[in-house]
């Protein structure tokens, strides 16, 4: 793309009509860092955004190995049979120290990965994860306006990826492996309170019996829990994504978690909040991209990083001083 010349009407008029191609293309756009694409993206978002919102928006978080790929790759299918089109987007900070990403791994979404109706994307790289969030979030719209209505939205326990998930998403799903026998240990607390359900995957062949202690513990465990703003008590299911098995059941409660709350007005609330919240994100990203891409700035930040080390400013003295410079 870096060398072909951009055209956003182009873009704009394949990914409305639903090219999978223009639609990667849009995406890749927006991935760039690349200034002089900034005003296209904008363009081509603003194109977007009144063709978007009509699709339902799922975060899928969990452990490498969990059974992500495998999960999707078999949830995506059944979407797809049931006559969704289908999006896959990450959230995955880590692949930028990594230099690879360990989510969407398309080897476990053969079938997935071939069908007309399903979009894959790995997951952006070579960003903090604020941007990372964002670009995703962007990318969202795009292919709402594409015309993809069950929105995937991948992630992995790193840092607070699962937050900003959380935050761009309808309902948060959390994958678990049984008979670990730390159920209700080393599990951050805050990830169970997000949680709309959790699915205790492989509860297949000789793991069946402990997945089934597993979401009995579960369950007791989130009776603990206050109640959801949404008013859903958040379910523990079983489920073997390797034989297909539980999947149907997912979406069934997925059918009644929409059901709830749009009538009870909290899905249309939480997208407003959503909104609002990416709002403050995204000047707080721009503030600082513009902040420390300054070439000024950059040239006095290594000035005064020396006289900290040499103790001859403080901290604070010198971000007032960086703070002030006139750019
Ligand atoms: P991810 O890292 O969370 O995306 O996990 P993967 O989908 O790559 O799966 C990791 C491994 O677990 C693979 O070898 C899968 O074949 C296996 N696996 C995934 N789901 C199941 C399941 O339901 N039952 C069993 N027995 N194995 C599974």
């Amino acid at each position: 793309i870096r060398k072909q010349v951009v055209n956003p009407d182009e873009i704009i008029q394949g990914l409305l009509a639903g090219n999978k191609t223009q639609l990667s293309k849009a995406i890749t756009l927006i991935e760039s860092s690349a200034q002089k694409h900034e005003s296209k993206v904008k363009q081509i978002i603003a194109a977007c955004l009144p063709h978007a919102n009509q699709s339902i928006r799922i975060g899928i978080t969990g452990v490498p190995g969990v059974g992500k790929s495998t999960f999707i790759e078999s949830f995506g299918n059944f979407l797809i049979n049931q006559g969704k089109k289908v999006a896959v987007l990450a959230v995955d900070p880590s692949s930028s120290v990594s230099g690879g990403s360990i989510l969407g791994d398309k080897t476990r979404m053969e079938e997935l990965v071939k069908s007309e109706q399903a979009f894959i994307r790995p997951t952006a790289s070579g960003d903090s994860l604020g941007g990372v969030a964002r670009k995703t979030r962007e990318s969202i719209i795009l292919c709402e306006a594409a015309g993809f209505d069950v929105i995937l939205i991948e992630t992995v326990g790193v840092g607070q990826s699962e937050t900003a998930v959380h935050s761009m998403t309808d309902f948060f799903l959390l994958l678990k492996l049984a008979g670990a026998g730390d159920e209700l240990q080393g599990i951050k607390r805050g990830i169970i309170e997000m949680a709309d359900a959790i699915l205790i995957n492989k509860a297949d062949g000789n793991n069946e019996k402990a997945a089934k202690h597993a979401k009995a513990e579960f369950k007791r465990a989130l009776h603990l829990y206050p109640e959801k703003q949404s008013q859903w008590t958040p379910k523990v299911k079983l489920c073997s994504a390797l034989n297909n098995v539980g999947v149907e059941d997912v979406w069934k409660m997925l059918s009644s978690y929409f059901e709830k709350t749009k009538s009870n007005g909290f899905f249309e609330e939480n997208r407003k909040l959503q909104n609002k919240y990416w709002l403050l994100q995204s000047i707080n990203e721009q503030l600082k991209n513009r902040f420390y891409n300054h070439p000024k700035i950059k040239e006095e930040l290594k000035i005064q990083l020396e006289k900290i080390h040499l103790q001859e400013t403080t901290p604070f003295e010198a971000a007032d001083y960086l703070l002030g410079l006139k750019r």
